[in-house]
């Protein structure tokens, strides 16, 4: 079966078909960076993840660009709260957001360009709009003429009369119609700027994706995605401003995550109810969080609450168990033998069900249910008493392809961490102290066992490796 993605832009699955064939080039909106992402950003964040290791696991070479907006309204206000420069919130924030996703087991992205790296590409930009009458110059900020570009709405399914009743009338003389919007911003006294052909300033948002994406990755990429918030208007101004210039789709799929509500109620700085996720993996291991992202089907609304993680992390035990399982059994396994064909079969047949529920449009939740096949075949193969290591192996095998997609699993070391050394022999002086001999000594014999060596010392008891 071949990979069909729901296209947002004709509201339908087609099948993927990439511009050159073997290879995908791919680009996600990523965040403004002025504070620490909270658990709704992890949506797109681990979905994209997904979706690009899966391409990975087809073989298909991927080129990943998720960009970092580190320069804009909030950025300049967000600096002044906090009496730094732009550059400065914004170098917090983008190691802020790199550890997080690291923690998340997102893979890293190809390329993060960020918008004050690409002031020059984003100028010559908005110039060829503007020579084209694409775009216009009023009193030191450039617009996009909207009325200019017949497609305008294509994406988000609206057309310029319809838009008219959504929008805001702003009074704004510099507009020529309410639906533009900026492409660059005239610099007000004190904020941060580059010099342009109409004088000092910064750039809109929209534009930089287009800038970017043509810079990076070509005229037109493979996919482009983001939260389904990201269709209007930024992705419908990003078709606007690529398309006018080049002449060509920008992108030929574009996919959009539904939103994150918690306990039924969307997130918003409001209700107070936003979760960080750096907050979050406090408390809960980042797999579970992990796996109760790929739960549902990115196109459904998901909702976090306590009682949906702790399924999520109960059904994560289950495959963690059967993992762990299959590779204590490999230790006293007896050596390869033949494997019977009856369960290569089977396990051949849960790994194309795998595949086929990723290949309609990212079935995720469905794609874990063959996972859980997998597990249940494991568990009744590991009740026997005689096991054959390379049957086991084939076990571990397949969940580690399919834990390539989705990431969720732990990769237990034998080794011991030094805290983890330190925190036992800490606990065995405590057991030793209220006379629980049997605890100080099975940490003792733990101890040995991994190569950890003790030694009274008059400082205290001192530890060294084998
Ligand atoms: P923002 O921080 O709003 O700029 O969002 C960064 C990315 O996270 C965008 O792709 C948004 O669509 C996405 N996003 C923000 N909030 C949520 C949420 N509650 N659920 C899913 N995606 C979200
Ligand atoms: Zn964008």
């Amino acid at each position: 079966m071949t990979l069909r993605v729901y296209n947002t832009l004709t509201r339908k699955k087609e099948e993927f078909v990439p511009i050159e064939p073997g290879k995908v080039k791919m680009y996600v909106c990523g965040p403004t960076v002025y504070n620490y992402i909270h658990i709704g950003n992890g949506r797109p964040v681990i979905f994209f993840d997904v979706v690009r290791r899966y391409l990975e696991s087809q073989k298909y070479e991927v080129t990943y660009i998720t960009n970092f907006t580190d320069v804009d309204d909030k950025m300049i206000r967000k600096a002044e709260e906090l009496a730094v420069t732009v550059p400065e919130l914004a170098e917090t924030f983008i190691q802020a957001f790199l550890d997080d996703v690291k923690t998340l087991g997102v893979h890293d992205a190809t390329l993060n360009p960020r918008v004050t790296e690409n002031i020059q590409e984003i100028i010559d930009f908005i110039a060829a709009l503007v020579e084209k009458d694409f775009a216009y110059e009023a009193r030191g900020d450039v617009y996009y003429r909207t009325s200019k570009f017949a497609e305008y709405g294509k994406l988000s399914n609206q057309n310029l009369e319809e838009l008219q009743y959504g929008i805001r009338i702003e009074v704004d003389d510099r507009k020529e119609s309410p639906q533009d919007f900026v492409l660059w911003k005239a610099a007000k006294p004190g904020e941060i700027y580059w010099d342009s052909p109409w004088g000092q300033g910064r750039p809109g948002w929209h534009i930089e994706c287009s800038a970017m994406v043509r810079k990076y990755l070509g005229e037109t990429i493979d996919i482009h995605g983001g939260g389904q918030d990201l269709t209007f208007p930024h992705h419908e101004c990003e078709i606007a401003q690529t398309e006018a210039v080049t002449g060509h789709p920008m992108a030929n799929y574009w996919l959009h995550n539904a939103f994150l509500n918690i306990d039924n109620e969307k997130m918003s700085k409001s209700l107070g109810n936003g979760i960080l996720i750096r907050d979050l993996v406090k408390q809960i291991k980042p797999q579970v969080f992990r796996f109760f992202m790929l739960s549902a089907h990115y196109r459904n609304p998901l909702n976090f609450s306590d009682e949906s993680l702790k399924q999520a992390s109960n059904a994560l035990e289950r495959i963690q168990n059967a993992y762990d399982n299959l590779k204590h059994r490999l230790t006293t396994a007896s050596a390869t033998s033949e494997i019977e064909s009856a369960l290569t079969d089977r396990l051949a047949a849960i790994a194309s069900q795998f595949d086929d529920k990723m290949n309609d449009d990212f079935n995720t939740p469905d794609a874990i249910t063959a996972v859980f096949d997998l597990v249940a075949e494991a568990n009744l193969y590991l009740q026997q008493e005689r096991v054959n290591a390379g049957a086991l192996q084939l076990f571990l095998d397949q969940l580690q392809v399919f834990d390539q997609t989705l990431g969720i699993l732990s990769q237990q070391t034998d080794e011991l961490l030094d805290e983890e050394i330190e925190q036992l022999i800490i606990e065995r002086t405590e057991s030793r102290k209220s006379k629980n001999w049997a605890r100080a000594d099975e940490i003792r014999d733990l101890l040995t066992e991994k190569g950890i060596f003790l030694e009274d010392t008059p400082q205290g008891i001192r530890w060294r490796r084998k």
